[in-house]
């Protein structure tokens, strides 16, 4: 047990140690996802999940504040009873945001694990070493994080396949015939030249991860559990996440 001061009081934690299990209905569904800015994600089969409007509405309110806060704030004096207030508000709605960024990783990252028995995403750990200070981009970074996080969870406790990918060339490569077609950010839609595959950017992406995921998984395979027994194998690839 621990105690933990937050914005809006103090909470008592409990660390349980327990091997939670839960059965899994076996569809033979895979899908790969692209985590992004302008939708939460999208996934191999062009499906997307945006984020819903009370969070949009939370982080405007967020923004607001944030911008509130350091126009009151005076440079080497006494801080005004009216700046003190406004950094608590800040404080409070951070929590708020952050709790429902956490309800919402924890619902997606259950749904996704519950309806497919392979799930293959870009491990964003590269791209969160370049430090960025945009608020809007650092909470997603924050929130793809947890999602990753209780999607890695879900996937001990359901059994099924969860593998993280290094991000290179998702966006570029073509998700059909393998060429290389550059694109600036603002390029919303993947365009190929060589096989004439026309694909919302996003989607092109995530059929992307779904592949790298398999020929990780493909490599991984042959060399370590190709040598044992048959039955040993499907032990081991079920418990891997
Ligand atoms: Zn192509």
């Amino acid at each position: 047990v621990r105690a933990v001061r937050r914005a809006d009081g103090y909470y008592a934690q409990f660390l349980v140690d327990w091997d939670r299990k839960e059965e899994h209905e076996f569809q033979g569904k895979m899908t790969g996802i692209d985590l992004g800015l302008k939708e939460f994600y999208t996934d191999s089969d062009g499906n997307t999940v945006d984020n819903p409007r009370y969070l949009k509405k939370s982080e405007r309110r967020l923004k607001s504040l944030q911008r509130r806060v350091s126009k009151k704030h005076v440079r080497g004096k006494k801080q005004s009873n009216r700046y003190h207030k406004v950094r608590k508000a800040l404080a409070k709605q951070h929590l708020k945001v952050s709790r429902q960024r956490e309800d919402k990783a924890r619902k997606d990252a259950l749904a996704l694990v519950k309806s497919n028995d392979l799930i293959v995403y870009e491990d964003l750990k590269i791209r969160n070493m370049v430090k960025n200070h945009h608020l809007a981009k650092s909470i997603s970074d924050a929130s793809w994080y947890q999602f990753t996080q209780w999607l890695q969870y879900f996937a001990k406790v359901h059994g099924v396949i969860v593998i993280a990918v290094p991000p290179h060339n998702t966006t570029v490569d073509c998700s059909c015939c393998g060429v290389k077609v550059k694109k600036t950010l603002s390029n919303r839609t993947h365009k190929c030249n060589k096989c004439g595959t026309v694909l919302d950017r996003d989607h092109n992406a995530a059929k992307n991860i779904l592949v790298k995921g398999f020929k990780l998984l493909a490599e991984y395979l042959n060399s370590t559990v190709g040598h044992t027994e048959s039955g040993a194998k499907s032990s081991f690839i079920a418990g891997r996440n």
